[in-house]
């Protein structure tokens, strides 16, 4: 998952990931990048569009 500037540790991302894969720190986001099911429920419900998936 790449994380772009906009994001704003708001932390709903880590709200709705169904498998609670994403941890939001003071100024970083970590995921668990193994266990994603690419979903991408976590890049929808970002406010500002800060998610992406590396492709
Ligand atoms: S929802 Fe968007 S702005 Fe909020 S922590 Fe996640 S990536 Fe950052
Ligand atoms: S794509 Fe889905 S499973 Fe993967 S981190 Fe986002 S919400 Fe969680």
């Amino acid at each position: 998952m790449k994380v772009n500037e906009w994001c704003m540790y708001c932390g709903e991302c880590a709200g709705v990931c169904p498998r609670s894969l994403i941890e939001v720190r003071e100024s970083c986001l970590i995921f668990n990048e193994n266990e994603c099911k690419d979903c991408r429920i976590c890049i929808q419900v970002c406010p500002v569009q800060a998610l992406s998936k590396e492709e």
